[in-house]
């Protein structure tokens, strides 16, 4: 076979027999084929959510299947569909990059388009947003560190972006670093390993703003800590802005050290709460204008009365409507908006599920689903499973032998087992009980 339209036609074929037909119509049938260069695959797609979305689930399906009819080694590169039609979003994107492009060659990665301007201030982001405010107006002076957290997906990340684009806005001869916690992590162990220590140390310690992102990620890694708490001192004593953000509070981080611990709470320490309804329609509204979708009324108020806890999954099911929106010519409606998002949508209704848990179990302990679904029996891996355990039991209706099998076959004397010793040790151990009342809150989305 050598017509790449008919491999490509064959390729896709393959692919929805493989993954199902909803899947295959919500996610690969979207993709224009652009060319074949050597050995490269170029694909088109409505939009980068796309892009990640076929990467995060099905990573490697495309290659491997077109492989297999072309039989040579391929590599897909993705393209964004461009917004033809909308000369005056185009200018502000392609301002946008430029902008992105220049800060990335002094070392600075900022999303331009996390700013103060895109970002609602609502009853649950208020304090937070006024102090990252205060902070961007003047670093080092109003607060030191600031300290943000919040659950998931609740704008974080974008309030401290927004902190360092307006500092270098302002100052742009500020030498300001932001950086999730496991890049400063891997950088730290890189420099070791390579004997850079020195270099490190330079490039962090001289920092005018240092923003440091999830920063839980240094639980249980004490050299990345002792690190830190000294990139911390040299910073504070020159009273130099540090601003943390994380996905829990200080007291939550473990485990860690008490001396960094005690530093987080040095200066001020904001949360963010789960939104209400109108902020989240508010932020619905910002987005679809930023993004060019026509988003109706109610169907905005479906959505933000739907996705309780997620600022994220609520943008992500707007760009898939307006995805389908523009590739069907449809207009987007309450209907539509049901029919597509089926699996996005949390029905309040819908009892929670094993599969649910051990979800958020595994994302607060940084463990991988499919290792507490099997066999192993690896210490860092049997705590948190006996975790998932006992909440299984707590909050869904399966019986103990239901909970046992989605965790590699285990038998209901072992869910059992698991269950009392949690509950003896919640009753001793503090910081368990904390840690255990925080996950039942994630879970419940509330
Ligand atoms: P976190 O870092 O807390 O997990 P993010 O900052 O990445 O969350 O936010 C997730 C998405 O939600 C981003 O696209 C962000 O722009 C958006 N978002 C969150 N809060 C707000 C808000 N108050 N206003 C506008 N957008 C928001
Ligand atoms: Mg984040």
């Amino acid at each position: 076979m050598n017509n790449i339209e008919e491999v490509w036609t064959k390729t896709i074929e393959a692919i929805g027999a493989k993954v199902g037909s909803q899947t295959f119509d919500l996610w690969f049938r979207p993709i224009r084929l652009v060319e074949l260069q050597e050995q490269q695959l170029v694909l088109e797609v409505p939009n980068k959510f796309f892009k990640e979305w076929i990467e995060d689930h099905f990573p490697g399906v495309i290659p491997e299947t077109v492989e297999k009819f072309l039989k040579k080694n391929i590599s897909v590169k993705f393209r964004i569909f461009e917004k033809k039609d909308d000369p005056a979003l185009k200018k502000i994107e392609t301002k946008q990059e430029n902008r992105r492009a220049k800060l990335a060659n002094r070392g600075i990665f900022l999303n331009p388009k996390f700013v103060f301007d895109t970002f609602v201030v609502g009853a649950s982001n208020q304090f937070a947003h006024a102090a990252a405010r205060a902070i961007a107006d003047a670093p080092g002076k109003a607060y030191n560190p600031l300290f943000i957290f919040g659950g998931v997906g609740l704008g974080k990340t974008h309030l401290m972006n927004a902190i360092g684009n307006k500092i270098v806005d302002k100052q742009p001869n500020t030498r300001l670093m932001y950086a999730p916690a496991e890049q400063f992590t891997n950088e730290f162990v890189y420099s070791m390993r390579n004997d850079k220590m020195d270099e490190f140390k330079t490039k962090y310690r001289s920092l005018d703003v240092l923003l440091i992102d999830d920063i839980q990620f240094i639980a249980g890694k004490s050299g990345t800590q002792e690190e830190l708490f000294h990139t911390f001192n040299a910073l504070y004593d020159l009273h130099k802005q540090i601003v943390f953000s994380s996905d829990r509070p200080p007291r939550d981080i473990s485990p860690i050290t008490e001396r960094l611990r005690s530093r987080f709470g040095m200066g001020l320490i904001a949360d963010i709460q789960i939104p209400d309804i109108e902020t989240k329609i508010a932020i619905l509204g910002k987005k679809s204008d930023m993004e060019g979708i026509q988003l109706p009324e109610d169907v905005s108020y479906f959505l933000a009365s739907r996705i309780k806890s997620n600022i994220r999954d609520l943008e992500a099911c707007m760009i898939r409507l307006g995805a389908h929106s523009s590739l069907t010519g449809r207009t987007i409606t309450v209907e539509m908006t049901k029919e597509i998002l089926r699996d996005l949508i949390h029905d309040e209704e819908k009892a929670l599920t094993v599969d649910y848990i051990q979800k958020h179990v595994c994302e607060y302990f940084d463990k991988k689903v499919q290792d507490i679904k099997a066999k192993k029996r690896t210490r860092d891996i049997a705590f948190p499973r006996q975790i998932a355990m006992y909440l299984s039991k707590a909050l869904t209706d399966c019986s103990l032998s239901e909970i046992g099998k989605n965790f590699g076959g285990k038998d209901h004397s072992t869910v059992i087992h698991a269950c009392k010793l949690i509950e003896e040790r919640r009753k001793k151990d503090e910081e368990l009980d904390r840690k255990v009342d925080y996950l039942i809150k994630k879970i419940k989305g509330n």
